[in-house]
């Protein structure tokens, strides 16, 4: 049966999302002080990473928002062990901000115990625990972005069996209005929340209420027949070759619009692009995280997000389901097989 939304307490979700931004966005601005380290993947985790997913999960659960208890959230207690104290001491700071601006300071964590369990509930695996209905939360997506001061995105959705269908983005560097160069900092941000049927809508970063939100959609068409595309700014993170030959095959002569993190998803939504482009590399499997918020604001704004082959994006608990890569776009352009 699908979610009721209002049983969702989606404003709450919301002021939660609101001040996590604001938060990361402060952290941002000071990352050169902040600890930080590698994954054994290589990937780069910060404090910002940890105290995000950190205060969503308390916010959440504070708030008495449903299915808070265990989500598939990207961090987890282990990158604590590599950090140190410096690191457990910021992320107490840090967590504790958001929480307090978010009107819930007695769901701050003051021990560490309370920050391992906070981060271990993101190790969820929705198929072995019997989960159908949950949250998937990137704190923070794009950290190569934010370690460069430039777009990154808190990403938080909602995932029914296989298909995303509440998103929140908060985007602390992202204008809300077309901007010349997306790849400074812009000093107040946007947020953008979807839920698929019932529309979606953006507001600034310190926004509060669904409702205080305006609504957005994807655009009509491309403006005077440009096709506007996004591309990670990260060249390593699609296939180079098999993005060059969609784009000419779709007719793109632009140029690409090249964004860190789902901040890409909120300029489709925003009609600012009209299409988005992630064809991956041999081998990669995106995960959920990375895809589930966007997913769903995008389908709220009237988007399409689709595989490569052409059948529906889906999420598969931790991962996704999307042979070939992942194209997101607004409905009157289509890429031609590639
Ligand atoms: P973006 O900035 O859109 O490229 O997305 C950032 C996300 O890309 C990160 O959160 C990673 O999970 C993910 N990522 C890391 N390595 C790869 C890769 N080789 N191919 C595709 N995505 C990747
Ligand atoms: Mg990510």
């Amino acid at each position: 049966m699908p979610i009721a939304s209002d049983t969702l307490n989606l404003n709450a979700v919301l002021v939660a999302v609101s001040a996590a931004s604001r938060v990361a966005g402060r952290a941002a601005a000071e990352r050169g002080s902040l600890a930080d380290l590698l994954k054994d993947d290589r990937s780069p985790v910060t404090v910002a990473d940890l105290a995000v997913q950190v205060a969503i999960t308390a916010g959440m659960r504070a708030a008495g928002v449903p299915h808070a208890d265990r989500l598939v959230g990207e961090e987890g207690s282990d990158s604590l062990d590599a950090g140190g104290s410096k690191m457990l001491e910021q992320i107490i700071r840090l967590a504790g901000e958001a929480l307090v601006d978010a009107d819930l300071p007695s769901a701050a964590p003051t021990r560490e115990a309370e920050v391992r369990e906070l981060l271990d509930a993101g190790g969820l695996d929705p198929a072995a625990e019997g989960r159908d209905v949950f949250w998937s939360l990137d704190p923070i997506d794009g950290t190569k972005g934010f370690l460069r001061g430039q777009q990154f995105a808190l990403a938080l959705g909602l995932v029914e069996g296989d298909s995303p269908v509440v998103g929140f983005l908060g985007c602390p560097h992202l204008p809300l209005e077309v901007a010349e160069d997306y790849g400074t900092a812009d000093s107040t941000g946007s947020i953008y929340a979807g839920v698929v049927g019932e529309g979606a809508r953006a507001g600034g970063t310190d926004a509060t209420a669904m409702a205080s939100l305006t609504p957005i959609a994807v655009s009509p068409t491309p403006p005077d027949g440009r096709v506007r595309v996004c591309l990670s700014y990260e060249k390593a993170h699609g296939d180079q070759d098999r993005t060059s030959a969609a784009l000419e095959a779709t007719g793109v002569s632009t140029t690409p619009i090249r964004i860190d993190s789902q901040c890409k998803y909120a300029m489709v939504a925003s009609g600012r692009a009209d299409l988005y482009l992630r064809l991956a590399r041999e081998g990669y499997r995106e995960k959920s995280w990375d895809h589930a918020a966007g997913c769903a604001v995008v389908r709220a704004a009237g988007g399409v997000v689709e595989s490569a082959t052409g059948e529906p994006l889906r999420i598969a608990g931790r991962w996704v389901d999307a042979p070939g890569g992942i194209v997101v776009r607004t409905p009157s352009v289509e890429v031609p097989a590639h």
